[in-house]
């Protein structure tokens, strides 16, 4: 990692959950756990009813602002201190790595803090909190979060530089992640064939393991850092 020219992390649900964030799954607890996820993530969901899924958000964004970074992502801010290119393909949705300090970010699942409209993807800043249902974009369409929910694609342009970056990095890092939802599962695949050396952090074996360089079983919050104290002490 200290010889890298160029580091690309992909980050999952691991990594927000060791800052308290729950899963998709694990959200719905209380009333919520009496909801078919299609109605609550999806676009037919979402325009069956506008309020329902308006609120749901308004819940899980709540818990996002008031979670903080672990010392996961910030050894991954870190890295950048050591590495001329670090790329962070995160499939998390809750915006810590940036409040953590990293600065190149690829967010393939998009971001629970922004907003864009049904309609026409109009991007909206400045969507006030607590309204109980989605206001409207200038153009008359509802406005919704910017996330990429069940049955959508991922989006285009994020998803092109992700294969980009992860083909050209020496060291590909993957953190979090159970490696099972495509595109992203294809991710380290990709890396290890074009030559990259591929490290795994998780709590247990994955479907990556099998190809992975260097396996590092334990939490990323624990294990990251031990990997910048070791890059420091490392004269290159
Ligand atoms: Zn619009």
């Amino acid at each position: 990692m200290r010889q890298a020219r160029k580091l690309a992390v992909l980050t999952g649900a691991g990594v927000s959950r060791e800052s308290g964030i729950p899963t998709f799954r694990d959200a719905q607890t209380g009333l919520w756990a009496s909801y078919d996820p299609a109605r609550l993530a999806t676009p037919q969901g979402f325009l069956a009813d506008p309020p329902l899924v308006w609120r749901w958000y308004d819940m899980r964004r709540a818990i996002v602002l008031d979670a903080q970074p672990n010392p996961g992502h910030l050894a991954l801010s870190e890295m950048e201190e050591m590495i001329p290119s670090v790329v962070i393909i995160t499939q998390n949705i809750d915006g810590l790595h940036a409040r953590a300090g990293s600065r190149d970010i690829i967010e393939l699942h998009g971001n629970i803090a922004r907003y864009k409209c049904f309609e026409n993807e109009h991007p909206q800043a400045d969507v006030q909190p607590g309204l109980g249902e989605p206001p409207r974009c200038s153009c008359g369409s509802l406005l919704r979060p910017d996330v990429v929910w069940f049955g959508e694609n991922l989006p285009p342009a994020a998803l092109e530089r992700a294969f980009s970056e992860i083909r050209s990095a020496q060291v590909a890092l993957v953190v979090g992640t159970s490696g099972l939802v495509q595109p992203a599962a294809s991710l380290p695949f990709i890396a290890r064939h074009h030559g990259a050396y591929l490290v795994e952090v998780n709590p247990e074996e994955t479907a990556t393991t099998i190809i992975a360089d260097c396996f590092l079983q334990g939490r990323s919050g624990e294990i990251l850092p031990r990997i910048v104290e070791a890059m420091r002490d490392l004269k290159v």
